[in-house]
């Protein structure tokens, strides 16, 4: 896992490459099994969403960022996970609505994430909606965040572990249901 600079060539069938320059090694995934399990699933992850030849900018930057926090910083890896999943979901096409309630278009009482309906659900809709999972507020307002910012800025917020367990919840189903499906 390290990002560097290329410079290729095409032949007649393949690609030579002609030099290489290291421009950053993440060194510190490679001294730690978590940080290298993580960044491993994050690479897989990167691995079957992208192609070949296509302009993947703002994946990479999502990708070189999570990958930079992972080595550097000593977060929660799950927390990181989580929002990596959500962010890369909403890049690829399926940003979730998390203003208002996705059936009736409340904006009170947000306390379920539909699956199925792509985002927030109030109180009253989400409770008949089987692919809703009830959400705290704490929550709700870490999944507005994730949405809402900057690649640069994603990772600097810290939430409890109860809110880090359904925003792993969350995130996981939703990007199951869009993408492995
Ligand atoms: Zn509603």
């Amino acid at each position: 896992m390290c990002f560097g600079e290329y410079m290729i060539y095409k032949g007649s069938n393949l690609y030579n490459m002609s030099s290489c320059e290291t421009i950053e090694l993440f060194y510190n995934i490679r001294t730690d099994l978590d940080k290298l399990n993580i960044a491993s699933e994050i690479t897989k992850i990167i691995n079957d969403v992208t192609n070949e030849n296509q302009n993947s900018y703002k994946i990479l930057r999502l990708y070189l960022n999570t990958l930079y926090i992972i080595s550097e910083k000593e977060k929660n890896l799950k927390l990181v996970l989580a929002t990596f999943k959500l962010k890369l979901i909403s890049i690829l096409g399926f940003m979730p609505e998390i203003k208002k309630c996705t059936e009736c278009k409340s904006e009170e009482n947000l306390r379920y994430f539909s699956l199925k309906s792509n985002g927030f659900k109030c109180e009253t809709c989400g409770a008949v909606d089987k692919s809703s999972i009830k959400m705290q507020n704490g929550t709700k307002d870490a999944i507005r965040y994730t949405i809402l910012s900057p690649i640069e800025k994603l990772y600097s917020f810290n939430i409890p572990e109860e809110i880090i367990r359904e925003l792993d919840l969350i995130s996981k189903l939703y990007f199951n249901e869009k993408i492995e499906n």
